[in-house]
């Protein structure tokens, strides 16, 4: 019998498909370092549209699982590779096309987002959407899990973003959703079910985005608290008075990471620091000035209107390496918890006091203004009881979500990490109606198995039933 991976290799050429062990090894898993992630029989780097058709169509025939894969910069194990299965990485695929006329771009999704972010620059364009990572995941990714990011609070998140997608299916047909048009509304919505469904509908192999002129020069303001309940009421009046075009917050654990990386003279003992800015160009500056009130008025010990662009882009830069940072002092269970955000004082509370009582470390840091936060549990896989009472923590920010009326995750995707906790989020009915869509584009399940729907949910209705590497609830 003749090795599928043969005719693989014949429709797409040598080049194309990595298949020696050490050179696999980097495709195998995303950021969240999923513990036991599958050996792939090869990864695949497509060029094409059609290419990855071939992919989908050699899959399909021979039963074999896809993990689509951006820059694997995932929080949520939404690329652990499958046993077995093929990683299609869409690193080669990068091609970009901007329209300045119609203020569009057409981009390819191996391209980083600070490379779609520079091409439509040299235009005098702006793609918004920035999460912390821009400088390293890519576009397709992005669209795959709707990303969000630090100016999300006042531009929204990258499916606000996407006018059109070509996506291919399971069965390897290619489909085009939306387009070059600002309103279309022929048909389901089937665009926004394809962003944010981290891989297991079909493949993103083009994106249409939608563009706006420069962004206008932002003034950023800094502040910093002894009283983490102050500093979440200082943000909540915040949001509901103006639309900040950034609105972060840092507990100590992550102040005092970052610090050791920067060297900036962050302060060290202070409970939070919020970093805000405006983007808004009435003369009157009265945005920088109700914040400036806000935060006086919530008990800043400190606070401040940064002297220039460049010491306001210090204290940004500050906030987006927080995740880094603090992964210096270990390996992290990461969350992207959200709450209303009348409700951010009562999740932050409630995560100290899990801390305190699981005897946890665990870093608090947030996109504030969208009441979407990151608890960063710090855990040491020698340690294992530590590490049980990290994963019985990470359960418990969780819960605590749900029961403030929030959710599991707000931009980094359920994955296979968060999969456990998708029922009670959503409940059973709608749970079921994922799966009937599910097996209605990818009858055998061999698209991103484990990633939102159990490996063997193609016949089934199980989300709770963890993989191999899975946290377990
Ligand atoms: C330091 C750091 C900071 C971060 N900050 C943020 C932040 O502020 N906001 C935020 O939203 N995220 C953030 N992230 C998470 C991560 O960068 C995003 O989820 C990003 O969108 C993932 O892009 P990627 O290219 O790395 O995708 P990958 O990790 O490779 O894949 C992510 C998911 O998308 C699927 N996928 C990838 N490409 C495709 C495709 N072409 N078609 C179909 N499915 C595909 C994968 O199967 C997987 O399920 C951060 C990560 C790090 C490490």
């Amino acid at each position: 019998m003749s090795d599928p991976l043969e005719e693989l290799r014949a429709a797409l050429g040598d080049a194309a498909l990595v298949t020696e062990p050490a050179a696999k090894e980097p495709y195998r898993r995303d950021r969240a370092l999923d513990p036991r992630p599958g050996m792939p029989l090869a990864v695949v780097l497509p060029e094409t549209t059609a290419e990855v058709q071939a992919v989908m169509r050699w899959a399909s025939a021979h039963g074999v699982p896809v993990t689509p894969r951006g820059a694997g910069t995932g929080l949520s194990g939404g690329a652990t590779a499958i046993e077995g299965g093929v990683v299609l990485s869409t690193e080669r695929m990068r091609a970009v096309r901007v329209d300045a006329a119609t203020r569009m771009a057409v981009v390819q999704p191996g391209l980083l987002n600070a490379e779609v972010k520079a091409a439509v620059a040299a235009q005098g364009l702006w793609y918004p959407p920035d999460p912390a990572s821009f400088e390293i995941c890519t576009i397709g990714g992005n669209a795959a899990t709707n990303a969000g990011g630090l100016c999300c609070v006042k531009y929204g998140v990258t499916a606000d973003y996407i006018l059109g997608a070509e996506v291919v299916l399971a069965d390897g047909r290619a489909v085009r959703v939306g387009g070059p048009r600002l309103k279309d509304v022929a048909g389901l919505s089937m665009l926004k079910l394809f962003v944010g469904s981290e891989g297991t509908l079909g493949v993103i192999t083009e994106l249409t985005l939608r563009l706006l002129p420069a962004p206008p020069p932002a003034r950023t303001v800094v502040a910093w608290f002894d009283d983490t309940e102050r500093a979440s009421a200082a943000v909540f009046a915040i949001a509901s008075r103006i639309r900040p075009s950034m609105l972060e917050y840092m507990d100590r654990t992550a102040i005092g990471a970052v610090e050791d990386v920067l060297g900036m003279g962050l302060h060290r003992d202070a409970a939070a620091l919020v970093v805000a800015r405006s983007d808004d160009q009435h003369p009157d500056g009265a945005e920088v000035a109700s914040m400036l009130g806000a935060f006086t008025d919530h008990g800043a010990f400190e606070t401040f209107e940064a002297a220039d662009q460049s010491e306001g882009e210090r204290f940004a830069h500050a906030r987006r390496i927080a995740i880094p940072a603090v992964e210096r002092l270990g390996p992290l269970l990461l969350e992207d918890v959200g709450v209303p955000i009348p409700l951010l004082a009562e999740l932050v509370a409630g995560v100290e006091e899990i801390a305190r009582a699981r005897e946890v470390t665990i870093a608090f840091i947030a996109h504030a203004g969208d009441g979407n936060t990151h608890p960063l549990i710090v855990y040491d896989p020698e340690d294992t009881a530590l590490t049980e009472r990290a994963h019985l923590a990470y359960g418990e920010v969780m819960d605590l979500a749900i029961r403030l009326g929030g959710t599991i995750t707000g931009e980094h995707g359920v994955g296979r990490l968060k999969r456990p906790w998708l029922v009670e989020q959503i409940g059973d009915d709608l749970l079921e109606v994922s799966h009937r869509v599910k097996r209605a584009l990818d009858p055998q399940g061999i698209l991103n198995p484990g990633t939102i729907f159990a490996a063997d949910s193609a016949a089934s209705d199980d989300s709770a039933a963890p993989d191999e590497g899975a946290h377990t609830r």
